[in-house]
């Protein structure tokens, strides 16, 4: 524990101060310092995917161990005039929006349980009630104990809080819609430090504003899901050589066409250009959830020649685990939505390949480049419920994403909405939630964070407040 003098504290950076405060509301034993022993502040912040965000040194980290902990430590730290406040669930975002330089950062790892609550009653299912520091594999994990699962992420090191709360996109989406629309209570705790459900009954509008609207409200401590019978899955990544990338797109496509008759049935297609090899290969990950191993919309795929094969049947836990990516590199995203059509995937490719004839030579310590190709049909929407490398790719794929988007638009194949768990930091994926439901989420953060601490005070994330 580390305790500062009174006239340290006084004179204290302003990050500093609300360290102070948590350490004198108790909160001392959970609140690591730089020089704390045992070095939990590093591994804390070794603990994030990107390096960018590895790099960002906060006045101290706290680890809360019960819902209690984080009510008690923002009743201090709302009170106090100044000082950013970040929060993380699984640190998985590749930009900085869940830590914070000098300031306190609330590290959710440490509520990490999952329990199962089976039915005792006809008309209720079961609930899998998760806590925001795990990732996806311990969570699926315990759930398989019970021949169950959850709409859950992929990569199974992800965070289930900052997946579920952008909207969640799962291999069981064709089935059950966005991760979000399978959560059925939220335990929130407000600007105030009161700790509430948001459900169907209680809190009716901030269940529904949580989904999708991020950091906006609170910190979600604890998730419940609703879970449902699911035996293993069959599929995983092949890989091919390039020249079988027009093979692999059509079946892409025509997978996306015919989803809504075969829901069971998702494809991600990837493109990776190496730069040691100088060569691009394309991936793709095909799954049945049901099991089935010759679903009519893996047909085309069984003409491609594999470099490698990942296709077994296995549990939703495995395929996630074998998918798990710690990261530690810096990273450039962007992301766009644009309809189901051949013309814009040949134009991103067009894209894709003059970005590889323009960059060479100026890769700096690039190594990899990666184009991903993801289903999102409508029918997800209608369930239940400077100088560097990185400056120039930063520049070079913003443009890039600009001129795909002119297409998508010219050809009209354009979708409004953007996906805020994928997009770089420079889009605007809440302004894309249209004018109702901005104003519905500006509403509820009214009501539930009437001083604005979320929007102000913790100022990682897109911020509803922000939206014109
Ligand atoms: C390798 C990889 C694979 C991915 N796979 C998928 C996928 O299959 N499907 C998909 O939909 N997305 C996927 N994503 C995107 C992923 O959903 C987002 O990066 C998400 O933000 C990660 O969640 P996290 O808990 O790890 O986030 P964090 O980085 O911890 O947090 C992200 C944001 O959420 C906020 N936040 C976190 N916890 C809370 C909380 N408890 N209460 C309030 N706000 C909170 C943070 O402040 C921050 O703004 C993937 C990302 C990576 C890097």
């Amino acid at each position: 524990m580390v305790v500062l003098a009174p006239e340290a504290a006084a004179t204290a950076p302003v990050g500093l101060r609300g360290c102070k405060a948590l350490v004198a509301a108790g909160l001392g034993d959970s609140t690591l310092f730089p020089s704390t022993a045992g070095n939990g502040y590093r591994a804390s912040l070794d603990s994030y995917y990107s390096l960018d965000v590895r790099e960002i040194k906060p006045a101290c980290v706290l680890r809360p161990r019960t819902a209690q902990h984080v009510s008690r430590a923002i009743k201090v730290l709302s009170k106090l005039p100044a000082g950013n406040v970040a929060m993380r669930g699984g640190g998985h975002s590749i930009w900085p929006n869940n830590n914070v330089a000098d300031g306190v950062t609330i590290d959710l790892s440490l509520l990490n349980q999952a329990e199962v609550h089976l039915p005792n009653r006809k008309d209720t299912g079961a609930i899998a009630s998760v806590g925001a520091g795990s990732r996806w594999t311990s969570a699926l994990l315990e759930v398989e104990k019970y021949g169950l699962s959850v709409t859950a992420g992929r990569v199974g090191t992800v965070g289930v809080a900052g997946l579920t709360l952008g909207g969640g996109l799962s291999f069981h989406s064709g089935r059950h819609g966005f991760t979000c629309d399978d959560v059925t209570n939220y335990e929130v705790v407000l600007a105030s430090g009161q700790i509430v459900n948001a459900n169907s009954k209680h809190n009716p509008a901030l269940f529904k504003a949580l989904k999708g609207g991020g950091g906006n409200f609170g910190i979600v401590t604890r998730f419940d899901f609703a879970a449902f019978p699911a035996g293993p899955l069959y599929g995983g990544m092949v890989t091919a050589a390039w020249d079988h990338r027009d093979t692999i797109v059509d079946s892409f496509i025509r997978l996306v066409d015919i989803n809504e008759q075969n829901p069971a049935d998702s494809q991600i297609v990837l493109y990776m250009y190496d730069v040691a090899t100088r060569s691009s290969t394309v991936s793709s990950t095909v799954i049945n959830t049901d099991g089935v191993t010759n679903s009519t919309s893996f047909e085309p795929m069984a003409e491609v020649p594999c470099l490698s094969d990942g296709r077994a049947t296995q549990t939703y836990s495995e395929l996630a685990a074998a998918m798990s990516d710690n990261g530690g590199d810096r990273y450039v995203w962007f992301s766009l939505c644009f309809q189901n059509n051949k013309r814009v995937v040949d134009k991103a490719t067009e894209l894709y390949q003059q970005l590889l004839d323009e960059t060479q030579g100026a890769m700096g310590d690039v190594d990899r480049i990666i184009f991903v190709f993801q289903q999102l049909p409508k029918h997800y929407a209608q369930k239940n419920a400077g100088g560097n490398a990185e400056a120039l790719f930063q520049s070079k794929i913003a443009a890039l994403t600009k001129e795909l988007e002119a297409f998508a638009e010219a050809i009209g194949a354009a979708t409004r909405w953007r996906y805020v768990n994928y997009v770089n930091p420079k889009q605007d994926p809440l302004k894309s939630y249209g004018a109702e439901n901005i104003a519905f989420m500006k509403r509820v953060a009214a009501k539930y964070d009437p001083q604005g601490f979320f929007q102000t005070r913790v100022p990682g994330g897109f911020k509803i407040s922000h939206v014109k």
